[in-house]
């Protein structure tokens, strides 16, 4: 009775991977017909210089316009295709839609640097490098400074030789690299020292409770102060209200980007945006004060 209890666990354990599988291969199956039917988007969410108040950047970020779910977001779908080669069918169309959206904006008068997301998977393909000019090849008009590719640090831990000698060659096409999520990897420190990154992106989870929590005050200090030793660039996200903006300025961080200055849109209300886009006075405020 007891080996027939326990056979019937087993089959019944057995199942159930068997299903999640199955279940996993749908999920897959259904965002490889969302790239095909074109049932992604990019949203955009601005990046604005906090001493002049102007707007420098926007990053893509991806959304799946789902016919019966809405819009989805990347936790949603994204987690499930990065452990397979999805990712860099997803990643490619990113890149493509990112270009040609930077062409359009440029043809507009609004030379905003874009930045995209690139996951660990897609990023350490061996055949990275020259994929990507291929695609930048695709856009005469588009030139690679344009262009910035985000990378988690956690993306470096497998080979950071590699990956240093990567974000080598993109740079030497002209594109910058930013490290997304700093502060959350536990060798952040080192990752500075070894990987020639040209911009940090500090954690919003620091960010955001910067106000209420010292110790998170004290790691935003620190990593603004980190970068800038390092001659980085140093961006913050995560940026929910105008107190935040002043108090990062204070601190000496060059750009913010969070829900406080704007959210993620589509790409065709970006132009309206701008054009009626006002820096906080606070910042202003700020600005004089340390000028004076
Ligand atoms: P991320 O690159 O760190 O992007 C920042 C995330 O924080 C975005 O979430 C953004 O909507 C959200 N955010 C921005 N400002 C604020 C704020 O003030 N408060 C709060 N609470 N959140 C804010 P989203 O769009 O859901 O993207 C989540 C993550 O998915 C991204 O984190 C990125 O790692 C990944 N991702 C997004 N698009 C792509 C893509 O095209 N390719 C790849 N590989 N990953 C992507
Ligand atoms: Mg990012
Ligand atoms: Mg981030
Ligand atoms: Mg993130």
């Amino acid at each position: 009775q007891a080996k027939l209890t326990g056979r019937n666990q087993y089959h019944f354990f057995d199942t159930n991977l068997d299903e999640e599988v199955r279940t996993h291969h749908n999920q897959r199956t259904e965002v490889r017909h969302a790239l095909i039917n074109n049932e992604l988007r990019l949203y955009y969410q601005p990046k604005v210089n906090m001493r002049t108040g102007v707007v420098v950047g926007m990053e893509a970020l991806l959304r799946w316009q789902h016919a019966r779910r809405g819009v989805l977001s990347p936790a949603q779908f994204l987690p499930l295709v990065e452990q397979t080669d999805l990712i860099i069918d997803i990643g490619e169309w990113v890149l493509r839609q990112a270009l040609w959206q930077i062409r359009r904006w440029s043809a507009a008068g609004q030379h905003w640097v874009v930045s995209v997301n690139i996951a660990a998977r897609h990023f350490q393909r061996p055949d990275f490098v020259p994929r990507l000019k291929a695609i930048l090849d695709e856009f005469p008009g588009v030139r690679p400074n344009m262009l910035e590719l985000e990378i988690l640090e956690s993306s470096a831990l497998h080979d950071l030789e590699h990956v240093r000698r990567i974000i080598r060659a993109c740079q030497a096409l002209g594109i910058t690299f930013a490290l997304d999520d700093f502060g959350t990897g536990y060798s952040s420190m080192s990752y500075l020292k070894r990987l020639p990154a040209d911009i940090v992106k500090i954690d919003q989870s620091f960010v955001r409770n910067m106000l209420n929590d010292p110790d998170d005050l004290h790691l935003v200090r620190a990593v603004i102060g980190l970068a800038r030793s390092f001659s980085l660039t140093v961006i913050a996200e995560g940026v929910e209200s105008v107190e935040h903006g002043a108090r990062l300025l204070e601190l000496g961080c060059d750009l913010a980007q969070g829900y406080g200055i704007a959210h993620p849109m589509p790409a065709e209300t970006v132009l309206d945006w701008a054009g009626s886009f006002v820096p906080a006075p606070q910042w202003q405020a700020a600005l004089h004060h340390s000028d004076g």
